[in-house]
């Protein structure tokens, strides 16, 4: 059997495989942007496609997440309003 890597979302913890996440990373000029590929290397955190878990994680409980565990920060308004589009557009 195949060893499937599961990855755990920052904002509500839930594991998976990480084509069911949004992945952000960090870039090497310290720049938090979203992977456009799964192939991107770099310092990388997960994020379930969904509204729920994407806002949580910039602006409710958990906000400052991303920014921890990238350790840098992260432009928040822009990141999410991207996250958010690409909810919209998924089907
Ligand atoms: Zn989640």
């Amino acid at each position: 059997m195949a060893f499937i890597p599961l990855r755990t979302c920052v904002s509500c913890r839930k594991k998976a495989q990480k084509s069911d996440f949004f992945r952000m990373i960090r870039t090497p000029k310290g720049i938090v942007k979203i992977a456009d590929d799964l192939g991107e290397n770099g310092r990388g955190v997960y994020l379930c496609k969904n509204r729920e878990c994407v806002e949580r994680a910039f602006q409710g409980k958990k906000k400052g997440i991303v920014s921890h565990f990238l350790k840098v920060p992260v432009e928040t308004e822009v990141i999410l309003e991207k996250l958010v589009q690409m909810i919209k557009l998924s089907p």
